[in-house]
């Protein structure tokens, strides 16, 4: 295979390796999945990033055993369901992963959201819950999602893991940098989720024209500034046009100041699409 599918991977603060680039599968139909992974799986991509509540990870996992692949040459993350926080809730909700996964482990497992308002925000109890999973060798890495500095503190205060990543929104319109920040001063990495913004940035006049110049779709330009940034992303799709497309990354790269075009389009809070981690205290429906 070419440079095209040579994908970087980062190392965690645990020793484990993730690449750099995967595969998100939020919002695919259960029905869609397996084709929509092995597509992925068959153009180079060996990182796949689901979550309980997305309801298709008996698909991903259908779809790592179709391809033939070693599992040792995939990496799968999965993420905690909010209706499961309490520590034996989370126990028995990350066995069910497993057993629709059809692997003795994760390689990622995630706290989904803080919710600090629910269960009397107790996610540091949830966490430890993860510490031991991790301490089985179930759950090799560990980490959360849509974590604030404040979240990340407590974890640091009353635990003894640091987690190996923390997975926010982040994209040239909500660049969140202050809780990026935090993580690369104390070790944890970043993952971008919705890398493009759900489509959202791709029509922006600057991205446009840099896209223009340097001969590549807007979404590659997007993706690129990302990894040079140092982030992990695993843009969604379920057009193989596109799955191709978001892969190939690692043949060209951004000039400095077309990255600082990039991140001059923060506009903060107003940018953020998702809930805001603070005040998302509901299970989703
Ligand atoms: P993305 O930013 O990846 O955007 C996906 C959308 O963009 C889809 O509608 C897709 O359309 C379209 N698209 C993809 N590639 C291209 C392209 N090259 N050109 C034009 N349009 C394109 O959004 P997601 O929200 O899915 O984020 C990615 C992943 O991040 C998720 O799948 C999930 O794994 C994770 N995530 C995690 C969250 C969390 O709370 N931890 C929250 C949200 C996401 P189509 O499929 O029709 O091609």
């Amino acid at each position: 295979m070419g440079p095209m599918s040579t994908v970087p991977t980062i190392e965690l603060n645990d020793g484990h390796t993730i690449p750099q680039l995967g595969f998100g599968v939020f919002q695919i139909p259960p029905e869609e999945t397996a084709e929509a992974v092995g597509r992925a799986l068959e153009v180079g991509y060996r990182h796949v990033d689901t979550a309980q509540m997305y309801g298709n990870e008996r698909e991903v996992g259908e779809a790592v055993r179709a391809s033939g692949l070693d599992r040792a040459d995939m990496f799968v993350t999965t993420k905690l369901s909010n209706s499961d926080h309490r520590p034996a809730d989370a126990r028995e909700a990350f066995e069910r992963s497993l057993s629709r996964l059809g692997s003795d482990y994760v390689d990622l497992f995630l706290i989904h959201w803080p919710l600090p308002m629910l269960f009397d925000g107790d996610y540091v109890s949830t966490w430890k819950t993860l510490e031991e999973l991790q301490a089985e060798g179930r759950a090799r890495s560990i980490g959360v999602s849509n974590f604030q500095v404040g979240h990340l503190e407590r974890l640091a205060t009353d635990c003894d893991v640091v987690p190996a990543v923390n997975q926010i929104e982040l994209h040239p319109y909500f660049q969140n940098e202050e809780v990026r920040r935090y993580g690369e001063a104390h070790g944890i990495a970043t993952q971008a989720w919705s890398p493009i913004a759900q489509g959202e940035v791709l029509d922006d006049p600057a991205i446009g024209e840099i896209a223009e110049r340097v001969g590549r779709s807007p979404a590659q330009v997007v993706l690129r500034w990302h990894i040079q940034r140092g982030s992990i992303v695993f843009p969604k799709s379920t057009t193989p046009a596109r799955i191709e497309e978001n892969f190939a990354l690692f043949d060209f790269e951004l000039e400095p100041e077309d990255v600082a075009r990039l991140d001059a389009l923060d506009r903060g809070e107003a940018g953020r699409t998702g809930p805001h981690p603070d005040r998302f205290d509901l299970v989703p429906s």
